[in-house]
């Protein structure tokens, strides 16, 4: 921990990793290789960071509190250190494959994820500890009660696994809740990637009316087509949002984009 610092800022998520063994473990879940440069968000106080500068990759962090960045900087000069807010970073302008790690700031972990798994030109490998609800949210098949457009959506761009959970123990200031920890791993190069903005639109409209039945929500665009490949999938007009996988969003996504061209 670097001394003298001021009290942990709740707005920034601020709940620091104490356990050096639960740092470790994050760490090396993470395939860190020589020729893969490794961002981590929120390195905060380090302690995912002083594991990281002992792999083989060139080490990037990403950190909002300018007070913090600094004192990375001069503990850890090998690391490039950005005073950057993740939520506004152009993850675009990331040639290369990119890893990620971090154990996120839990306010704002959803939208980082969303952003960066669909921004991201190409992804290596990505290890994130986030809430343990965030993660059910993430890894969740259709049916299952927390299933949503984050599952669909973050789903339909890379593979995620959830390795490990961790308790509140372990933080200072303590959570009030369990986290766990995420691999997103890319999907298999065949498969194409989705239209973006016809599936953020899609799982926008579907999930904002998740009890509603599909012939409900898509009365607007509903046509024979859609009827006729619901039918071919098992799925009836009158099924709901959550039953639908993440690959038959994107075929309905591509679908209606066809349809208004
Ligand atoms: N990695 C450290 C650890 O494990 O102890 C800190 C983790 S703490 C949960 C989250 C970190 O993310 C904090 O250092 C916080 O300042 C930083 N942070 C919060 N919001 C951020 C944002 N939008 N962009 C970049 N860093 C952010």
């Amino acid at each position: 921990m670097t001394r003298g610092n001021p009290l942990p800022k709740r707005s920034l998520g601020q709940n620091f990793l104490q356990d050096q063994g639960t740092a470790r473990k994050i760490v090396s879940s993470l395939e860190a290789v020589s020729n893969v440069p490794v961002l981590e968000i929120g390195p905060g106080h380090g302690a995912l960071t002083r594991w990281l500068v002992d792999t083989p990759a060139q080490i990037f962090a990403l950190e909002k509190d300018v007070w913090l960045a600094l004192a990375v900087k001069s503990q850890w000069p090998q690391v490039t250190v950005l005073a950057a807010d993740a939520m506004r970073f152009a993850w675009e302008r990331l040639g290369g494959p990119w890893s990620l790690i971090g154990n996120l700031p839990y306010n704002v972990a959803s939208p980082i994820i969303w952003d960066v798994t669909s921004r991201l030109p190409r992804l290596f490998q990505a290890v994130f500890m986030v809430q343990k609800e965030v993660a059910d949210r993430l890894t969740a098949t259709p049916g299952n009660r927390v299933y949503g457009g984050l599952s669909a959506w973050v789903q339909s761009h890379v593979r995620i696994r959830r390795l490990f959970v961790v308790g509140p123990e372990v933080f200072r200031p303590r959570p009030k809740v369990d986290s766990a920890v995420i691999r997103l791993t890319p999907r298999p190069p065949e498969t194409n990637r989705p239209d973006g903005p016809a599936l953020r639109q899609l799982l926008n409209t579907c999930f904002q009316q998740r009890r509603k039945q599909l012939k409900t929500i898509l009365r607007p665009v509903w046509s024979d087509t859609i009827a006729d490949w619901l039918h071919s999938q098992g799925l009836r007009p009158e099924s709901r949002p959550e039953e639908l996988s993440p690959p038959q969003f994107q075929t309905l996504a591509a679908m209606l984009a066809a349809s208004k061209s």
